[in-house]
């Protein structure tokens, strides 16, 4: 099972993909913490990368593709992956598809009106240490400004600024938004409303992935 998290900037695929990964056991890989790790480290990758991360634009296709391609060829993405942050555009959905096309998969596009992406993006935090996500509107720590998962002190993302937000919406309306279509034609699209607390979206999510299971298991029965 392939989980495709889609939706915009500030929708809560992270968020989701850490609740998805709790209760099936596979793993969350965001692109965007991959490249964040790459630009920390100070690799060739990450210094490609780091001056596009910081516009909020995208990422050089054949860079991104290359690391979500050996990432998802790992052993822990055996029986299934969530992808949080790809596809972005129509040439990476494809790649996808090339690298392995044959995987059963589902993508939700999480919906939220623009604008409360905006103050969703300028409340959130993350743990520069084991990379969870928290929002000080919707989903506090328990300790304010500290990792509930590792004690590390919370941070405020780069790119969380109301100038790169609008700069990646831009770029998401006009290169990721027509992957819809895309996705429609397969037959692999959903949507749910990302407007409500966290578990009200995540109700929405696993009755979508329960859904899939029990037709996908009485069409292996049928078989
Ligand atoms: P995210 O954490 O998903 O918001 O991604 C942060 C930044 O990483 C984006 O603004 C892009 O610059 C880059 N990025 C992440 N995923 C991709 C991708 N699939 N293709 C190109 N750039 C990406």
């Amino acid at each position: 099972m392939r989980v495709i998290l889609f939706g915009p900037p500030g929708s809560g695929k992270g968020t989701q993909g850490e609740l998805i990964q709790k209760k099936y056991g596979f793993p969350k890989i965001s692109t965007g913490d991959l490249l964040r790790q790459e630009v920390t480290a100070g690799t060739p990758l990450g210094r490609k990368a780091a001056a596009q991360m910081r516009k909020g634009g995208l990422v050089k296709d054949e860079l991104v593709v290359e690391m979500m391609k050996e990432r998802i060829s790992k052993d822990d993405c055996r029986l299934g992956y969530i992808l949080d942050g790809f596809p972005r555009n129509i040439y990476q959905a494809q790649e996808l598809e090339d690298a392995d096309g044959q995987r059963k998969e589902i993508v939700i596009d999480i919906q939220l009106p623009e604008k409360i992406i905006v103050e969703r993006l300028l409340a959130r935090r993350v743990c520069p240490e084991c990379e969870s996500i928290f929002n000080l509107l919707l989903n506090k720590p328990e300790r304010e400004g500290i990792c509930d998962h590792c004690g590390t002190e919370l941070i405020r993302r780069d790119d969380d600024t109301r100038e790169i937000i609008e700069e990646s919406l831009k770029v998401y309306h006009q290169q990721t938004e027509p992957l819809v279509g895309y996705y429609r034609e397969k037959n692999t699209y959903r949507r749910v409303d990302g407007s409500g607390d966290v578990q009200a979206v995540f109700g929405q999510i696993y009755a979508l992935l329960e859904t899939e299971r029990v037709n996908h298991s009485e069409k292996e029965v049928r078989k």
